[in-house]
């Protein structure tokens, strides 16, 4: 059994459940998490990162959106946690990186910040936790 991205040899353990694309191609342990995870900003772990609108919760901060002046529909952007509706719903360039969201293409979950200055996915597992807690506010 070999890695479709790059042609290692599959041993052991990796071996016996590999992870697998999309497309179902076997991949090894070291491209499973260099292609399709990342890491959480919130805990830190390694998590599978979604491919679709589907399933994608990110977490803008509120330096973020400073010092990038990132607008949403017209109107300054709510730091929080946001799930996408549609795909792409990001843009930028390879100079500047993000720039801004396409308006209608995604939605706040919550209002909340972060230390830090990023816009990143987030995982599962804090998406649920954040979620908990903001129902356990009076
Ligand atoms: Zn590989
Ligand atoms: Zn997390």
């Amino acid at each position: 059994m070999q890695c479709e991205y790059c042609d290692k040899q599959l041993a052991g353990e990796e071996s016996e459940i590999p992870f697998e694309d999309n497309s179902g191609n076997i991949m090894c342990n070291d491209c499973y998490f260099e292609k399709k995870c990342a890491v959480c900003p919130i805990c830190e772990e390694y998590f599978e990162m979604a491919d679709c609108a589907d399933g994608y919760y990110f977490v803008i901060t509120k330096g973020a959106i400073e010092s990038a002046d990132v607008e949403y529909e017209g109107r300054p952007m709510i730091p929080g946690i946001y799930k996408a509706t549609e795909w792409p719903m990001f843009f930028g360039n390879v100079l500047t990186g993000f720039e801004g969201f396409y308006d209608g293409t995604i939605e706040l979950v919550k209002q909340a910040d972060f230390n830090g200055e990023f816009f990143d996915e987030i995982c599962r597992d804090c998406l649920k936790k954040e979620i908990e807690n903001a129902k356990e506010m009076p």
